[in-house]
């Protein structure tokens, strides 16, 4: 007895540490945010490489916190707000993962439509999805907090459908990839979407609990174009 898979008609990816590290965004936001705490003391401390050894000792959770505490600075509200402000405007330097370009570019030439829908302030996702240079391979672009005039951040199920509605294939099936199992998958689930975690070591959800009860998981883009090149290939399976 044969299972048979209809053939794709759409892949939909997540932006940060599914198509690209997203610790290249956080340390250049760290080196923003340094200049401005540099400035903000009579002399600066080299604050940028405090926030760095910060991000590499604990991760990038509470990093202006923890580095205002290691240098002995009183955590001063105003202080923190443009230590924020600084890491979310500064202008983004990314690169994608090695062969994400030449992966996108086969999955078009095999008639896949892509979708991408990223969470987060929409100011700052369009920044980086600027930077990154992929956006001409992509047929849908959703920026979750532009859906619906509002905000419906992931997991919500809006701004996928809104994915699904602009690559016209809301009854068609659809692979999500994504890296985050709590964000990407449960409402691509609810869609009926098939899943593919995505799960870069240095990535900073590769050890959250999956959600899923199936679905494949990869380690590197090699991995990935492997497990797509198999899907597109086999019409059946099991
Ligand atoms: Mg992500």
């Amino acid at each position: 007895m044969t299972t048979q898979l209809p053939p794709l008609a759409a892949v939909v990816f997540d932006m940060d540490d599914t198509l690209y590290p997203e610790a290249q965004f956080v340390r250049g936001g760290l080196v923003a945010a340094g200049a401005v705490l540099d400035a903000w003391l009579p002399r600066p401390v080299g604050a940028a490489d405090v926030f760095l050894g910060v991000l590499g000792r604990t991760g990038p959770w509470h990093v202006f916190d923890t580095a205002l505490e290691e240098l002995g600075i009183p955590r001063d509200p105003a202080l923190v707000s443009a230590l924020v402000q600084a890491f979310r405007d500064h202008p983004p330097r990314l690169v994608p993962h090695s062969g994400v370009p030449e992966l996108l570019d086969f999955l078009r030439s095999a008639g896949i439509r892509l979708g991408l829908v990223t969470d987060g302030y929409a100011d700052v996702q369009r920044r980086k999805w600027a930077a990154l240079g992929l956006a001409s391979r992509f047929d849908a672009v959703v920026f979750t907090a532009d859906v619906g005039g509002r905000a419906y951040p992931k997991p919500r199920v809006e701004p996928f459908a809104a994915a699904a509605r602009m690559l016209g294939v809301e009854r068609l099936p659809v692979l999500m990839v994504g890296d985050h199992p709590a964000k990407d998958f449960p409402p691509a689930l609810a869609l009926g979407w098939e899943t593919l975690r995505v799960c870069h070591p240095d990535a900073y959800h590769s050890h959250d609990p999956d959600v899923r009860t199936g679905g494949d998981t990869v380690a590197s883009v090699g991995e990935l174009a492997a497990a797509l090149r198999q899907r597109l290939a086999v019409p059946g399976s099991g």
